[in-house]
């Protein structure tokens, strides 16, 4: 999959018109950066204001310090009885972090210090977690996360999924991927049969669309052939200033996400991981652009669970701020 991601300059800058703010932060920015060939394909090459740049290209703002060891708190990694790659915040479902690879950085990414970052240094070790779901028998729902978990081999992820099935107290499996919305290259036919079809478990695929450019016809086929294959498929997006946090956007997304048969399932309040200050939208605000957007202006199908992510779990925004919506 190589020849479809970029992680140099000199390579973007031949698709699009970088400003020289854009460059300097190419230059000097701390984190990893990467995008795919189709979400550059989706840019708007001339204005650097275009909600699809700016989820992947640094920006100056990103090296500001933030809020240290963000992650070790709200993964609670304090427990060492518990391998690296399970992130545990309730009794009965963990997430599974596969890989620290995706095929684009998103930079707001919640996961920064083990993603973006080499600071944190998880040791992810399949074989760990598995075996540490083996001998939970209150785990009944595992979430295989990342890093984007497509980017491991096929091999893989079908041992992955069959050793998970194998589990009588797993009920449900669900794989959370930026992929088919970046990389849609990486979706074909041998990718599509490592899923069993009637089997027993049944399998989520939760993509992250966060604006309607990114729902494309390439997708709507992406999410067809998912489905024929027995998998469901839902959408998580995230609300980023500037990016989608407007009524009109954030109703198209949502309608539109649905004209392709993906489910909104979570819209999440941006997480005050390091550097992300300049992505995140008030809380007072999101709930007013939900009752603004979505709800009563659509159907209920449409409408997200807006929710902030915590070490206890996610937290309704609206129970947070108060009000009766
Ligand atoms: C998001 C998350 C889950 C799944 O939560 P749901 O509300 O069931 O989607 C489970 N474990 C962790 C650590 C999570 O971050
Ligand atoms: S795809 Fe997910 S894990 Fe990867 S950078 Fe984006 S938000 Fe982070």
């Amino acid at each position: 999959m190589k020849e479809y991601i970029i992680s140099e300059k000199s390579e973007i800058a031949k698709l699009i018109n970088l400003t020289n703010s854009e460059i300097l932060s190419l230059d000097s920015n701390k984190y990893k950066w990467a995008t795919t060939k189709h979400f550059i394909s989706l840019m708007d090459k001339n204005d650097p204001r275009c909600p699809i740049r700016r989820q992947v290209i640094p920006s100056l703002e990103e090296n500001k310090s933030g809020n240290k060891d963000y992650l070790l708190k709200k993964e609670n990694r304090v427990d060492t009885s518990i391998p690296d790659c399970i992130a545990r915040q309730y009794n009965d479902r963990v997430a599974f972090l596969v890989t620290n690879v995706c095929s684009s950085y998103c930079r707001y990414c919640f996961r920064k210090e083990a993603i973006l970052d080499n600071e944190l240094n998880l040791k992810l070790n399949l074989l760990d977690g598995i075996s540490w779901i083996q001998n939970h028998s209150e785990i009944r729902d595992v979430l295989i996360t990342g890093g984007d978990p497509l980017m491991l081999s096929n091999s893989t992820l079908k041992y992955i999924i069959v050793e998970l099935e194998k589990i009588k107290h797993v009920e449900m499996i669900r794989i959370g991927t930026r992929i088919p919305v970046v990389l849609p290259e990486r979706i074909d036919e041998e990718f599509l049969s490592i899923f069993p079809g009637r089997n027993r478990t049944p399998i989520w695929m939760n993509i992250q669309c966060n604006h309607p450019k990114e729902i494309t016809e390439s997708l709507k086929n992406i999410v067809y052939d998912l489905m024929r294959c027995g998998v469901n498929v839902g959408n998580q997006a995230v609300l980023l200033k500037g990016i989608n946090d407007d009524v009109n956007t954030l109703r198209t997304l949502h309608q539109k996400l649905l004209s392709i048969r993906v489910r909104p399932y979570y819209l999440f309040q941006c997480e005050a991981a390091p550097g992300n200050e300049h992505f995140i939208v008030p809380m007072e605000n999101g709930c007013d652009l939900i009752e603004k957007s979505l709800l009563r202006h659509t159907t209920g199908m449409a409408r997200p669970h807006y929710v902030l992510a915590t070490n206890k779990g996610k937290i309704p925004c609206i129970d947070l701020i108060g009000k009766n919506k």
